[in-house]
């Protein structure tokens, strides 16, 4: 999950804030202190961290709880506000009404354009969208390729010319072509810092393409530095958007987000692994949720409609709920869950679990579930409808079958029961309620659980 750290400090906060008998003043005060060392901590600039905890502590104080909520929950609610705004408003989608819609990566050497250019492609074809992709980055010798690959690997069409100095040449030369496109995305070269030459090439790389979207990558690493950067790009290239990449790998991450939303820059997408599919559109009311751990149903629900089919979801969602599954189901669902990204990911947009699970054990689990497929290749149906009876023989016969040892045959086992032990805790019948209302909303009755 993104911004892990200070998410587990915030998490922490409110849990003091659970566990006190009465909410008061000093109480108030502990808190905001707290959320002030983790927001800095996450790299936030002071200023914008002594704000935001003086707004929170005077609003706990001041306003008085509705009858729908209680105090401790009116409180909460008040530190998710407030983080909100400090993270910036919602972008909006970006319109791809218009053939084509042309998008303009920009940004310094290593910021993640090249990669985020391979992962916009993506994410638009799956919306059913003709993307293209074009390499305008003449400077690095293997842009052209990295670029070319990342398009093969996607399937969709890639325009560049190798060994070609300028830019705008290769603009002129596929112009004509760009018209067959809904989405076209235009990678372009980085410099170390935003000097003249870069500004040069930039104005000029715009002047020809005329982009409808002029994104800047940034780096989440760079932290509050973010400030800066997204205010030079934009005086001196014009920015429509912001993209921040990397915030998988970063504690700093916090602090490039609510430095970007500081310059009036939005951030419209951000970069959460290395893999294609790491990139979401930016949401900070659902970004926030999820790190305090509240869950984000809506972005897991899209996810899961995306990718799971529908009855599939509504038959095995309805063991799950119940606890009631085999390990056949759990190989459906855990395909399923595969296609959605990194377990620990989807994992941390369900209420209450960002923390219900260690990471180091979904990392394993992530890891193993190649190996349950040979495993469960050479279970009998009997077997796998009811591991309870994978005594000694049928152990030593499942580990020769699948080339497996009988350790890796019994931690299977052991999962699964440990699966259904965390099932039977999510679906406690308040939490379920909650799900299955979201569920009956969007017409999917099935938990995409794991
Ligand atoms: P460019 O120079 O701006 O084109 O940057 P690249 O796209 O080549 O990316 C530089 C490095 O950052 C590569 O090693 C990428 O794999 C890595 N990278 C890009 N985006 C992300 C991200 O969201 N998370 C992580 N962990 N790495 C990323
Ligand atoms: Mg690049």
């Amino acid at each position: 999950m993104a911004l892990e750290k200070l998410g587990d400090q915030l998490r922490g906060s409110l849990q003091r804030l659970f566990k006190a008998t009465h909410i008061d003043a000093k109480l108030i005060d502990h808190i905001t202190a707290d959320i002030k060392k983790s927001l800095i901590s996450a790299d936030v600039n002071i200023e914008l961290a002594n704000k935001i905890t003086e707004i929170i502590k005077r609003r706990a104080l001041a306003e008085k709880s509705s009858k729908l909520l209680t105090a401790r929950e009116h409180t909460v609610n008040i530190v998710y506000d407030e983080l909100v705004k400090l993270l910036g408003d919602e972008a909006g989608k970006i319109n791809t009404e218009k053939k084509p819609t042309k998008i303009y990566l920009l940004g310094l050497f290593g910021s993640g354009k090249t990669t985020t250019a391979g992962k916009l492609a993506k994410f638009y074809k799956k919306q059913g969208l003709k993307v293209a992709l074009v390499q305008t980055d003449t400077w690095r010798p293997a842009a052209f390729e990295q670029l070319k690959q990342l398009a093969e690997k996607i399937n969709v069409p890639f325009y560049g010319i190798k060994d070609e100095k300028d830019p705008i040449k290769i603009l002129k030369k596929f112009e004509l072509d760009f018209d067959r496109f809904n989405v076209v995305i235009l990678d372009t070269a980085g410099r170390d810092a935003l000097n003249n030459e870069l500004i040069g090439e930039l104005k000029a790389i715009k002047e020809a393409f005329r982009p409808d979207e002029s994104l800047l990558v940034l780096s989440g690493d760079i932290g509050q530095t973010a400030f800066k950067q997204a205010s030079t790009f934009k005086e001196a290239v014009g920015v429509t958007g912001v993209i921040i990449t990397k915030l998988d790998g970063t504690a700093k991450g916090g602090g490039a987000l609510c430095a970007c939303s500081a310059t009036g820059a939005l951030v419209k997408f951000i970069g959460l692994g290395e893999h294609i599919e790491d990139l979401e559109e930016y949401k900070p009311k659902n970004f926030v949720s999820r790190l305090l751990g509240m869950g984000d149903l809506e972005t897991l629900l899209k996810k899961a409609e995306e990718v799971i089919d529908k009855d599939t979801a509504e038959e095995l969602g309805k063991k799950f709920l119940k606890a009631e599954f085999s390990l056949t189901d759990v190989y459906k669902q855990m395909e399923s869950v595969k296609k959605m990204g990194p377990l620990s990911q989807v994992i941390g947009m369900i209420p209450g679990m960002a923390n219900a699970i260690p990471k180091d054990m979904l990392n394993l689990q992530e890891e193993k579930m190649t190996g349950w497929k040979f495993i469960m290749d050479s279970m009998t149906q009997k077997e796998k409808d009811n591991p309870d009876i994978i005594k000694a023989s049928r152990l030593s016969r499942i580990a020769k079958g699948s080339g497996k040892s009988e350790a890796d045959v019994r931690e299977l086992v052991k999962q699964y029961y440990q699966m259904k032990k965390v099932m039977k805790q999510v679906g406690n019948p308040k939490q379920l309620k909650k799900i299955e209302k979201l569920m009956n909303m969007r017409g999917l009755k099935g938990l995409p659980g794991f």
